[in-house]
C-alpha cells in the first residue's frame, strides 16, 4: 500500500477544517499569522514561546480569549488580537487549530484529525454551558492530568494515521504512541487512561477495524479515498464500513 500524497493529505484536512468551521493556520499561512497564534499558545498555556515556535501543533480552545483574563501574568498582547481580526478569525466564537511544520510536512491528516479532536471537545463542553465550558478550557490548558485525558483520546487519530495512512506496523505504532505518555507528569489513574485508550485502538487496528465511531481520522479517511487518489488497499473495507453505519 502506498501512503496518499502529503499534498494530497494537506488538501483534505484544509477541506475538513473548512467544513468544520475552524480557522488552520498552517506553515504556508502568513508569517504574521502564525506567529499570533503561537504567541497566544504561550500566553494561554504552558507551553512556551520558544517550544511552540520549534514546532508544536496545539488547539486554542474559544474561551481561550476569556481564560487569558483570568491569568493574571497571561495577557493576549493587542497585537496578537489584531493580527487574528486581520485575519478574520473570531477566537470565541471558533477558537483555532495551529499545525507545526514537521506535521504539516510528515503527517498533516493524522495531527489535523488530532487537534479536531480538542475542537469537538471544546463544540461538546460548549453545549453544557460557560461553567463546564470554562471548567474545561482552563483544565484543558492548564492541568496536566486533564489534558492527558484529552491527549489519550486524541492520540489514537495519530496511531491510526500511523498504521492506515503511513503503513506501519501496528505494534511500531502502539509503542510510538505510547511514549507519547511520558511528555505528561501523570499520576497513576491518569497514565492507566492514556495508555488503556491507546491499547484498545491498537487492538482494534490488529483486527482490521477502525477504533470508535465518528473519529475525524475516520471522516480524513472516507475523504481521502473520496477523492481517487488514493487506493488504501486493505482497509478499503473498513473505512468503507463507517460510511454504511453512519448513514445507512
Ligand atoms: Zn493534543
Amino acid at each position: 500500500m502506498i501512503p496518499p500524497p502529503i499534498d494530497l493529505q494537506r488538501r483534505v484536512a484544509l477541506d475538513l477544517a473548512r467544513a468544520h468551521g475552524v480557522p488552520l493556520v498552517t506553515p504556508d499561512s502568513p508569517s504574521a499569522l502564525r506567529e499570533a497564534v503561537a504567541l497566544l499558545v504561550a500566553a494561554v498555556s504552558p507551553r512556551t514561546y520558544a517550544e511552540v515556535a520549534a514546532g508544536t501543533s496545539f488547539y486554542v480552545p474559544r474561551l481561550a480569549s476569556k481564560v487569558a483574563g483570568l491569568i493574571p501574568a497571561a495577557v493576549i498582547p493587542r497585537l496578537v488580537s489584531t493580527l487574528l481580526d486581520v485575519a478574520g478569525i473570531d477566537l470565541p466564537a471558533t477558537g483555532v487549530v495551529l499545525l507545526s511544520r514537521p506535521a504539516w510536512d510528515r503527517s498533516p491528516l493524522a495531527t489535523w484529525s488530532h487537534e479536531c479532536g480538542h475542537y469537538q471537545q471544546d463544540a461538546r463542553v460548549s453545549a453544557g454551558g460557560v461553567v463546564a465550558s470554562t471548567m474545561w478550557g482552563l483544565g484543558y490548558l492548564v492541568h496536566d492530568d486533564v489534558e492527558a485525558w484529552e491527549e489519550g483520546r486524541c492520540r489514537v487519530n495519530d496511531l491510526v494515521g500511523l498504521v492506515v495512512i503511513d503503513g506501519v506496523p501496528v505494534d511500531d505504532a502502539l509503542a510510538s504512541a505510547r511514549a507519547g505518555v511520558e511528555a505528561y507528569s501523570l499520576d497513576a489513574t491518569a497514565r492507566v487512561l492514556y495508555l488503556a485508550a491507546l491499547d484498545s485502538a491498537a487492538a482494534s487496528l490488529r483486527a482490521g477495524e477502525l477504533p470508535g465511531e465518528g473519529t475525524e481520522i475516520h471522516h480524513a479517511l472516507r475523504a481521502l479515498v473520496a477523492s481517487g487518489d488514493w487506493d488504501a488497499g486493505p482497509w478499503t473495507a473498513a473505512i468503507d464500513g463507517e460510511r454504511k453505519t453512519v448513514t445507512p
